[in-house]
């Protein structure tokens, strides 16, 4: 083991600057070995995992029973998808089949969020055979060229020539109004560029059902069955990102369902392949029908990355995680809904399932960010991984592994309070 010092030395040293400062501590650790819930850095101190790699490992670091499925496959076969007959994506996208909300049931499989988007966007034009999209602000799609270009958050915006085909709205966020009235204020937004821009030109509307990246924005229950029938009224398709909230993270298989409201197109990574990079765009038989021209991704839905997949569905639904999800992260969510009772200096808790966020702000309304640093990295060194997001980096975000116990609760709450308290 190299240790902290010398792996920020060489990422000095061999990466970009801009991988320096993704990390949240002034003293990261090294993470050398996870165990479920929990990770362990190279001094052999144990940490209760909350963040899970931002919504990728939900069924739990080095998962054996999953992990069982990847080495043998591995062992017997590593391939490309494309050229030869293998059966492990196909497997994998008649599972899905059963689990995609409504009737969407094709899957084309890539290797990362970005790449399903940029996928998404590609079959939205090619359907609709229109090209400029709606995206929201405090959004995150991507790094490729459309998906910056439908990234809301600037500091995820380096390219200085991003698309123009992308038309911004409000999002359910707002300093001034209650959440009621900023989700009215976003649908009216959105009415208002696809009146400035012409339907006529709007392939489709780009959204997280929850904005992860920027502040765990939970819209209220009736939003999405709104905006899809403003979309349906103009035939602009609703484009769905799934990529941080899917797999059992919000209490239901996927967020939107918590919505009622099915999209034409969805993506989905992270959670699906459980740490094993792999990604998917999925569609009706009727949009699938427009992308006709041969596409391949040389490593997408690779056997390996597939049969890794198919054990993580496997193992969410023998293992109840949609419930449990849906029941930790009520008590989480109750426990935290007390710390801000005690806490001014938490202004809201927000988000469903184990996707939960609390925004911290200071006495004058500021973003608390500098106290959201410090608190982190108290937390860390009480071997707590919590994440933070948030347009002022001043949301704490819980999106642990779905396999922790009350009990990782508890000792999450009672360290969080004694942090909030030194403050
Ligand atoms: N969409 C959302 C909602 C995301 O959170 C992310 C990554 N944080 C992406 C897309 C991009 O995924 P990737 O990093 O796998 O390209």
């Amino acid at each position: 083991m190299i240790g902290a010092d010398k792996i920020i030395q060489k990422k000095k040293e061999f990466l970009f600057p801009s991988s320096h400062g993704n990390h949240f501590y002034k003293n990261p650790p090294q993470i050398v070995k996870g165990d479920m819930q929990y990770l362990y850095d190279d001094q052999g101190k144990e940490y209760i995992d909350f963040f899970a790699g931002v919504s990728v490992m939900n069924c739990g670091h080095c998962n054996k029973e999953i992990l069982d499925v990847a080495i043998s496959q591995m062992q017997t076969l590593q391939h490309t998808t494309i050229i030869y007959l293998t059966e492990q994506m196909v497997n994998l996208a008649e599972k899905l089949a059963t689990v995609l909300p409504g009737n969407l049931r094709r899957s084309f499989f890539c290797c990362t969020g970005s790449e399903a988007n940029e996928g998404a966007m590609l079959l939205a034009r090619l359907y609709t055979g229109k090209n400029d999209f709606i995206a929201l602000h405090n959004g995150l799609h991507g790094r490729t060229h459309l998906t910056m270009s439908a990234t809301a958050i600037p500091m995820w915006r380096a390219d200085p020539d991003l698309s123009r085909c992308i038309h911004f709205a409000k999002n359910v966020y707002s300093d001034t109004l209650d959440l009621e009235s900023a989700a009215k204020a976003s649908i009216e937004s959105i009415k208002q560029v696809i009146e400035e821009q012409g339907a006529e030109n709007i392939a489709a509307l780009i959204a997280e059902p929850i904005q992860g990246n920027g502040g765990i924005i939970t819209p209220p229950l009736w939003y999405f069955k709104e905006l899809k029938a403003l979309l349906e009224q103009h035939d602009i398709l609703l484009l769905i990102d799934e990529v941080q909230t899917g797999f059992a993270r919000t209490g239901k298989m996927f967020a939107i369902e918590n919505y009622g409201v099915v999209p034409d197109i969805m993506t989905v990574a992270k959670a699906l392949g459980n740490g094993m990079p792999i990604s998917a765009f999925c569609t009706n038989d009727e949009i699938a029908k427009a992308f006709t021209k041969p596409s391949a991704s040389t490593l997408g839905g690779n056997p390996v990355s597939s049969a890794t997949a198919m054990a993580v569905l496997d193992y969410i639904e023998k293992n109840n995680l949609c419930e449990r999800s849906e029941y930790l992260g009520a008590i989480l969510k109750q426990k935290l809904e007390l710390l801000k009772e005690k806490h001014p200096i938490i202004k809201e808790v927000r988000g469903l399932g184990l996707m939960l966020g609390a925004e911290l702000v200071k006495a004058n309304g500021e973003a608390a960010s500098e106290e959201t640093d410090l608190i982190l990295e108290k937390l860390k060194d009480r071997g707590l991984i919590v994440g933070k997001n948030g347009l002022g980096r001043n949301v704490l975000a819980f999106q642990p592994p779905l396999v922790i116990t009350e009990e990782n609760i508890e000792v999450l709450i009672q360290n969080l309070d004694d942090v909030l308290s030194e403050l």
